[in-house]
């Protein structure tokens, strides 16, 4: 359904600067609902302006812990790597209670095995880093915006996780020494 009237209304500067400034970083249904125009006049007055319509579409939201931008929240509106912290924090503290409970006899034993196990090695990789470039459009530089975040959590996330597992193997080699596994019983 074109309306004459509606496609050949012309385009006012603070429309033209509205469009600028959302092209590119909101999708082109919104830009149409926002100016009250067709996808067609739309389309035709980002062309004649040179700009581009694609729109990054990589979606992340925010968590108020850390106040970073992450890949997904759970229900409590938390990101992996604030739930992951907390999960390593009550492990760590499950492992100085398990030590405060061993008798000396126990703690001795525990400690020579833990002596003879060759020093855990966890992985070094480094912090991802901001790549430097010029991209060509706001497109281009939202991706690499959103791709640079996403690696940044899987980042963050593995260096609580490596802690988080070693922490339960020392609850699990100090249970096995008292002989307190619950699961073996
Ligand atoms: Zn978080």
């Amino acid at each position: 359904m074109t309306r004459r009237g509606s496609a050949q209304r012309a385009w006012t500067t603070a429309e033209i600067d509205r469009l600028r400034d959302m092209a590119g970083r909101i999708p082109v249904r919104e830009i149409c609902r926002n100016l009250k125009r067709s996808r067609k006049s739309v389309e035709h007055a980002a062309a004649r302006l040179g700009l581009s319509l694609r729109c990054c579409r990589t979606r992340l939201v925010w968590c108020d812990e850390c106040a970073t931008w992450r890949s997904a929240l759970d229900r409590d509106g938390r990101c992996r790597v604030c739930r992951m912290r907390e999960q390593l924090a009550g492990r760590e503290a499950a492992c100085a209670e398990a030590l405060a409970a061993m008798t000396p006899e126990q703690r001795a034993v525990y400690a020579e095995s833990e002596a003879l196990r060759a020093t855990r090695r966890f992985d070094a990789r480094p912090r991802p880093a901001k790549r430097e470039s010029c991209p060509m459009s706001r497109y281009e530089r939202d991706k690499a915006q959103a791709e640079y975040l996403l690696d940044l959590e899987k980042w963050e996330y593995r260096r609580l996780k490596l802690p988080y597992d070693a922490a339960k193997t020392r609850l699990r080699r100090m249970r096995e020494v008292t002989g307190t596994n619950p699961r073996k019983k």
